[in-house]
């Protein structure tokens, strides 16, 4: 019987949950643990009666290590899900250390404040020395794996699609289709239209940061790093048609860069429409993406959290959204000396999303390969202890697992490269 603490309750998790409670014979007892009970709550009124997982709610502040161990001591979990904010990756694996337990998010740790002079001084020497500058980075995790080793438990980060699904795609062509893979080309397209000039698919603080910060690749065994959108390319998605994408910074190119063997480069591409582009640009022009708090009429505010508040709810999109997501990799390389090309990747319907779950499809596409890393951990299917990437374990029953919750991968072996 396995019992699954899972933390947070928004746009992703809600997806992910709805997910566990189809696979109700692995997860039989779910305990949703929030901020915001009342998000839990309604979520749980919402699925009784339509699944055998049985579902208890729980409030949480998982910024405050004490109060998730408290709460893992109460419950007794087998695994908990961090899917709240990169922001509470450390306290909560903190906790499950404490506590003994499994642990599982769907994004490398990123603090809240970058003005915090300790982690600034942490993160400027690694600018220098990595060369790259994105906030969020794999080495704040890393230094549990022997924390990790020794207490004989399995810490799987960033189990969405990208990361996630990403670095599963790049674990199956390794293993088989390639003896060397030499490029992969990450690239992730939404062709999804919501209809309103400017909102944001996932959490607008989250999302922001990354889009508007420089974008880097790997390659020749170091980090490119470029001005922000500077590198754009077009290309025909199947499913979706024609679209402009950006070069970004992306987590998992760190990870795949340690655990590809041989790879020349890595590089990841985003779409983006020129309207979403033309907001961004206006909103850092204002300052309106900063995290830094400014005094306003007596009250202290953080301009992206107010940014955040005037936002459509990405939750709310769901409805609204018409279009598809097709998400996936390029690979170039070598198979028996030859030369061989082939294109991993998954298309996902944002109505079709919606009326399974109520949500659109990046909530979804994050969301059920959460729900499948977490059955790979309940079900011993992946068990090396540690902490670990996705890329790491066995892909095959992962990309199994995908297919059977809603995710199916296609190929082709004759795709369009990205010169
Ligand atoms: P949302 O903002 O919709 O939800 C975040 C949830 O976390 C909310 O329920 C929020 O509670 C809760 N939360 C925030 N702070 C705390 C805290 N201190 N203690 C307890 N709960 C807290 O985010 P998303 O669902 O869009 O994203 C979830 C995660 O998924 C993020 O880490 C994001 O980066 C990641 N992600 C990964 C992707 C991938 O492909 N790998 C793609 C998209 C997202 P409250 O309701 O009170 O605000």
């Amino acid at each position: 019987m396995s019992r699954v603490l899972i933390i947070g309750c928004g746009g992703v998790a809600s997806v992910a949950i709805q997910k566990c409670c189809q696979a109700d014979g692995i997860f039989q007892e779910i305990c949703i643990a929030s901020r915001t009970k009342a998000k839990c709550d309604a979520l749980a009124a919402s699925l009784a009666g339509k699944t055998a997982t049985k579902i208890t709610t729980a409030r949480v502040d998982a910024d405050k290590v004490e109060e998730v161990i408290a709460l893992i001591e109460a419950y007794k979990p087998d695994l908990v899900m961090n899917i709240a904010l990169p922001y509470q990756d450390l306290t909560i694996m903190d906790a499950c250390l404490a506590c003994g337990v499994n642990y599982m998010d769907t994004a490398n740790y990123e603090p809240e404040n970058t003005d915090d002079p300790a982690w600034r001084a942490v993160y400027e020497k690694r600018c220098r020395e990595a060369g790259f500058s994105a906030y969020f980075d794999y080495s704040w995790q890393w230094a549990y794996r022997e924390k990790f080793e020794k207490a004989g438990l399995t810490a799987l980060l960033g189990c969405g699609f990208d990361p996630g699904v990403t670095q599963a795609y790049c674990a199956y062509a390794q293993k088989h289709e390639f003896d060397t893979i030499e490029t992969v080309d990450i690239l992730d397209c939404n062709g999804g239209d919501h209809g309103y000039p400017f909102a944001t698919n996932f959490n607008p603080e989250v999302n922001l940061r990354e889009v508007s910060a420089p974008g880097s690749y790997w390659e020749n065994g170091h980090w490119v790093e470029i001005p922000a959108m500077s590198i754009k390319r077009v290309y025909d998605f199947d499913g979706v048609g024609q679209k402009d994408m950006y070069l970004l910074h992306h987590e998992e190119i760190e990870s795949l860069a340690e655990n590809l063997p041989g790879v020349r480069r890595i590089r990841f591409f985003m779409t983006f429409g020129q309207s979403y582009l033309t907001h961004m640009k206006c909103l850092e022009n204002v300052g309106m993406l900063s995290t830094v708090p400014v005094e306003f009429e007596g009250h202290s505010i953080v301009p992206i959290k107010f940014l955040k508040a005037l936002l459509p709810d990405p939750a709310s999109l769901g409805k609204r959204t018409v279009g598809k997501t097709n998400i996936g990799c390029i690979f170039t390389g070598k198979k028996d000396g030859k030369e061989k090309h082939y294109y991993i990747y998954n298309i996902c319907d944002h109505q079709a999303c919606y009326r399974e779950v109520g949500s659109q499809a990046i909530s979804y596409t994050t969301g059920v390969p959460a729900m499948c890393g977490a059955l790979m951990l309940l079900t011993g299917k992946w068990n090396q202890k540690g902490v670990h990437t996705v890329e790491e374990f066995d892909p095959d029953p992962f990309l199994e697992a995908l297919g059977k919750y809603g995710l199916p991968h296609q190929e082709t072996y004759t795709p369009v490269l990205v010169d």
